[in-house]
């Protein structure tokens, strides 16, 4: 996969692809990163990539050359990009559109800043709007980053199928509590079934613990799943 960023900030987006995971997918081929500085495509000397909005009102809106500018050039030579503008006006971003991106070839990533971008971008270049939560940050790298590491991490090779087997929402579920040793810490010991070596139990308990939690924090989650026969008895009990 090729990922493309383009941000007035290279400097917050960089250090991710320095560390851990994405940098160890970087050094196996997995993925390759350019992260590209909107201002150098700024049309007069003082490098502006913001005005004022039409219609007036507070803050800036990020001027529409520049981002063409850059878009333009980033996009020259690839196949078949797909350009992603997070924004908080965007469709929720969740783990079913993160496999999506995973499969994809060619991802763009447009970082907001000010008020966000003039929308005749948006549409003249078909951008996908992603909101990572319902909450306004400041500006857009985070929230690409964020993205960018859901996605990554199901690519293959990048991390073990098995974590990635019973994590939440990948059954639809959110995931059961962990524990490591000490088996008692602060006076609080572990459950026993845990220790007990009995798979089949752990199975169960694990499964109950995950509805209990979802049932408590998201119940939303179970009503968008189909929920299967032994799921249907933990829920009635
Ligand atoms: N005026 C915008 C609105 O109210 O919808 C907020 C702009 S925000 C201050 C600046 C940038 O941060 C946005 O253009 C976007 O790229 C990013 N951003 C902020 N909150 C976000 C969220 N919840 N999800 C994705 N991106 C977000």
């Amino acid at each position: 996969m090729k990922i493309n960023i383009l941000t007035l900030f290279p400097e917050i987006v960089r250090p991710y692809f320095t560390n851990s995971i994405p940098a160890k997918a970087i050094e196996k081929d997995i993925f390759s990163v350019d992260i590209v500085n909107i201002r150098d495509f700024a049309l007069d000397k003082h490098r502006t990539c913001d005005d004022e909005p039409y219609g007036g009102g507070a803050g800036m809106v990020l001027k529409p050359e520049p981002v063409s500018l850059a878009l333009e050039k980033v996009t020259e030579n690839l196949k078949t990009p797909v350009i992603i503008y997070p924004s908080p006006a965007g469709i929720p971003f969740d783990q079913s559109t993160a496999y999506e991106l995973s499969k994809e070839k060619e991802l763009v990533f447009l970082c907001g800043r000010y008020e966000g971008l003039d929308q005749r971008i948006i549409d003249y270049y078909d951008i996908k709007e992603y909101s990572i939560g319902d909450y306004v940050l400041s500006a857009g790298e985070l929230a690409a980053l964020v993205i960018v590491d859901a996605v990554i991490r199901l690519i293959d090779g990048v991390i073990t199928n098995e974590s990635l087997r019973e994590e939440s929402f990948s059954s639809g579920l959110l995931e059961y509590p962990h524990y490591t040793r000490p088996a008692v810490f602060k006076g609080v010991p572990v459950p026993d079934v845990l220790l007990s070596g009995h798979h089949e139990n752990i199975r169960q308990w694990r499964l109950r613990k995950s509805i209990e939690r979802t049932l408590d924090r998201r119940p939303d989650l179970l009503h968008n799943k189909a929920l299967s026969e032994e799921e249907k008895a933990i829920l009635e009990n």
